[in-house]
């Protein structure tokens, strides 16, 4: 099993140590008065508790709840010492209640919420939504580099310019335009270009390098792989994962996903996470590959593929938060135990 410090720092104690690592990841608890919406947006704004729109969008709010309770469960374990934290996992016994969410929640629930209302990306609208659910709920453990860009955008700057001038102009290629993305995926399932462009969309408000786009769009077409897959027999993994690395964009990514989906059925999740890599380094090319992993080898059963997906360590908020909101794409959350969900923090939707 791996040791969750793995060299130098967890990625806690480097989002607290506000070192430059290579992370993108903002918050937003309480969202943001509805800005006004954009003209010719040529979309009828729809919101997931419409009569009409619940069929079509209940998919999107399971992946959203699945993502927060993933998140919630996750991070848990990032505050635990390497052998309480061991000793916990190999008994599978559960962290203490409360377990409360981060920024990937968040900024989850700002994406939501802006296609109920207006049913798309809307990329100015979406970057002064997240900087104002960072403003209003700071203190949700975002990276170093996602204050300066939520505070740089709240304070009016143009997010095309604060985005692109991280890192020397490469921009960030962290996690966090795909830790937030699964329910967009899900909403967007019946059309999968569509949903590629928008997850695109979505991430470049934030994450200005092509990797960290790659890692949402992956993301995002797994969501909306698992949408559709209900009510059918599950795709096996290696099926699933190859469908999401042919949709994308040749990069790490998507060699990653490709890595992972040669893998043996009986590949152990130590084994997955050593070669695939699990967060530690907070990239998507990093995180993202392992995370879907995780996801496509139980996608009937949402608590071991969280269990699973924990087993990586690494950036487990975030690599849990991904998994469970794909994998609850597909199942919803009726197989979680009811004592998981009561000791998830309140969730606003
Ligand atoms: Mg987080």
């Amino acid at each position: 099993m791996l040791p969750i410090i793995q060299g130098q720092q967890t990625p806690r104690q480097a989002r607290v140590s506000g070192l430059p690592v290579h992370v993108g990841a903002p918050d937003g608890k309480q969202l943001v008065a509805a800005p006004p919406a954009p003209a010719q947006s040529g979309r009828r704004p729809t919101r997931p508790g419409d009569s009409n729109a619940h069929p079509r969008h209940s998919p999107a709010l399971d992946s959203l709840h699945g993502l927060v309770l993933g998140d919630a469960f996750g991070d848990q374990w990032l505050a635990l010492s390497v052998d309480e934290a061991q000793a916990r996992y190999a008994a599978r016994e559960l962290c203490p209640a409360p377990w409360g969410w981060t920024d990937d929640s968040a900024m989850a629930l700002v994406l939501v919420r802006h296609l109920a209302e207006y049913g798309e990306v809307h990329q100015d609208v979406l970057a002064r939504g997240f900087a104002a659910g960072y403003a209003a709920d700071p203190e949700r453990g975002y990276g170093p580099s996602m204050h300066r860009v939520l505070r740089a955008i709240g304070e009016g700057g143009d997010w095309r310019a604060v985005t692109s001038e991280l890192f020397g102009g490469q921009g960030s290629h962290g996690n966090g335009a795909a830790m937030r993305v699964a329910p967009l995926g899900a909403w967007l399932a019946a059309d999968l270009d569509r949903v590629a462009e928008q997850a695109r969309l979505s991430a470049e408000t934030t994450h200005f390098h092509v990797e960290a786009a790659a890692g949402a769009v992956a993301v995002a077409l797994a969501a909306a792989l698992a949408a559709r897959s209900r009510g059918t027999a599950a795709p096996e993994r290696p099926d699933f994962l190859l469908q999401v690395a042919e949709l994308l964009p040749d990069g790490d990514v998507r060699s990653g996903l490709r890595i992972a989906a040669r893998m043996p059925a009986g590949t152990s999740v130590r084994h997955a996470a050593a070669v695939l890599g699990s967060g530690y380094r907070l990239s998507a090319p990093d995180t993202v590959p392992f995370a879907l992993w995780a996801a496509a080898g139980h996608l009937d059963d949402l608590p071991e593929a969280i269990w699973t997906c924990l087993g990586g360590w690494g950036d487990t908020d975030t690599t849990c938060a991904i998994t469970a909101g794909v994998v609850a794409a597909r199942t919803g959350l009726g197989g979680v135990p009811e004592h998981w969900l009561t000791a998830r923090e309140t969730f606003p939707v």
